[in-house]
């Protein structure tokens, strides 16, 4: 196979987003019935840069206290948004998404800036996905009647939100714009190393004029979480996060009248077979691996490559391994951007070290690492088996098993032997072979020919310990809503 040594003939100039444009404040507090109030233990904690770790700005940490009087000002703005006429509704949600556009570029730089994600990511999917979700919801606002005919669409009441760090304003957009159509209030939480995204929203709903108390955002860690999870006056959880704690929330609301929904872990199989066009495949895994670093719960982090073409599947991936550009995630340049905190690089560390451990055979490109940051090269493993726990356990970084296959009951078989269910992908040409294996996958979302394409329209969710609902498309509507017939 010829080959095009891409490190040594090509260099590129840094290509820097600006950062003047972006308004940040050194304190953030919380956002309580419509205006932004101290938190009532005067807490602050820091959130920092993962590429550089420097010090971004302070969040308030909200308690017992703080999420009490925002469960009541959400209670209270129930009352008059529930009753407020739907297409009213919907302008407010349709305003937020044209707000959020507008300020794009500024969402776009300190949501890579919090979370080391590349700002092509961040500009190109985070932002504008997360202003398509509120349009789309927008729409639905004063048509729930025709969306569930023959039934009488009620909003639940007051839900609480609790959002994790891969996707931090992408995911308050998934929960948030639902929720306001079908005319519920909400007490939101993001995660502690990422929550200036969802501040900066909290500043836009302000702007936009919603009514208060019917969005109110209180950060902090996981004790803030547990506080909204287990308040009484709470009618839905909305949580997207770890299977643990998707757990936790299980047991804490078990016996209550409290719905939810738990988007969870996942741990992807990317399926190659012989017939498929392997350029676009091995796009295709590098996407569905490295995008976000891999912290992505649909990552395709287990690869399947059918056994005859796993030579030069493998030679091919490698060398577009070795092409990819790790460093400064605001360099438009950059594909692989900074791991988001030290706990999750050490967590990705003992994996890798776990998967050498296992037997593994350890493949990573060997880029540049920054002096200063958090960083972890793209890897991939060879020689792993069905059991290694590399293969089995979410590892939530850029780091892929690969096994091979013969036939597709194997890989069926294979495929499926995970406690998860959430995604999956099928690189081939036979539209046959793509229709047995969206049947027999045991996966919420199956792409085919394509990997970690997201849509307002769609529902995403999972089965097994990745979770129960679906949030997007008309389930996302469904989940607020109950009903009278
Ligand atoms: P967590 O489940 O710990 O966190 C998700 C959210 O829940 C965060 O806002 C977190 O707060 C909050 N939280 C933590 N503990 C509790 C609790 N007891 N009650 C209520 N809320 C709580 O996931 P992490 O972000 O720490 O990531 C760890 C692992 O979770 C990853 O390695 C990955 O496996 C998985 N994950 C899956 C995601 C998905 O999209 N399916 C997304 C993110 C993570 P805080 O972060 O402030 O502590």
């Amino acid at each position: 196979m010829s080959r095009i040594d891409l490190n040594k003939n090509w260099d590129y100039s840094e290509a820097l987003e600006g950062t003047n444009h972006i308004r940040l404040k050194e304190k953030y507090n919380l956002f309580i019935d419509g205006v932004f109030v101290e938190p009532a233990s005067k807490h602050y904690f820091k959130t920092t840069n993962p590429a550089t770790g420097e010090v971004i700005s302070k969040i308030a940490e909200a308690g017992k206290i703080d999420v009490d009087l925002a469960v009541k000002s959400a209670r209270k703005a129930f009352k008059s948004w529930s009753k407020l006429n739907p297409k009213e509704r919907g302008k407010y949600i349709f305003r937020i998404a044209r707000m959020i556009q507008e300020k794009a570029k500024e969402f776009a730089v300190i949501e890579s800036m919090d979370g080391g994600k590349p700002i092509r990511e961040s500009r190109d999917i985070d932002i504008p996905l997360a202003a398509n979700h509120f349009f789309y919801y927008a729409g639905w606002a004063d048509k729930l009647e025709y969306a569930f005919s023959h039934q009488t669409p009620k909003p639940l009441g007051v839900a609480g939100q609790i959002i994790p760090w891969n996707f931090p304003l992408l995911m308050a957009a998934w929960k948030i714009a639902p929720a306001l159509a079908c005319g519920n209030t909400i007490v939101l939480k993001p995660a502690e190393t990422t929550s200036l995204t969802c501040l900066k929203l909290a500043e836009v709903i302000e702007e936009s004029g919603l009514p208060k108390g019917v969005v109110n955002i209180v950060t902090g860690a996981g004790e803030t979480g547990s506080e909204i999870v287990a308040h009484p006056n709470i009618d839905k959880i909305a949580f997207t996060g770890s299977t643990a704690v998707g757990k936790l929330i299980q047991e804490t609301i078990a016996g209550t009248d409290k719905r939810s929904t738990l988007e969870l872990g996942g741990k992807g199989a990317n399926i190659i077979f012989e017939d498929a066009a392997l350029d676009q495949a091995v796009e295709g895994i590098i996407n569905a691996i490295f995008f976000n670093q891999g912290h992505v719960c649909c990552a395709g982090s287990r690869l399947f490559v059918q056994e005859n073409i796993s030579e030069v599947v493998i030679e091919k991936l490698k060398d577009r391994m070795s092409s990819l550009v790790l460093g400064n995630p605001l360099d438009k340049n950059t594909d692989i951007g900074a791991i988001n905190s030290r706990e999750q690089l050490k967590t990705i560390k003992d994996y890798i070290k776990l998967g050498k451990k296992e037997g593994g055979k350890i493949y990573q490109s060997e880029c540049e690492i920054p002096a200063k940051g958090n960083w972890c090269p793209p890897t991939l493993f060879l020689n792993v088996s069905q059991s290694s726990r590399i293969v089995q356990e979410e590892i939530f970084g850029p780091v892929l098993s690969i096994q091979t296959f013969r036939t597709m009951e194997e890989v069926i078989e294979k495929a499926n032997n995970t406690p998860f269910g959430l995604s999956a992908g099928v690189w081939t040409e036979k539209g046959s072979k793509i229709f047995k294996l969206t049947k027999e996958l045991n996966a919420g979302v199956v792409w085919a020919n394509t990997y970690n394409k997201f849509d307002a329209t769609s529902p995403f969710g999972g089965f097994k310990e990745s979770g129960i609902g679906r949030e997007g498309g008309l389930h996302g509507l469904k989940a607020y809503l109950k009903f009278d017939s």
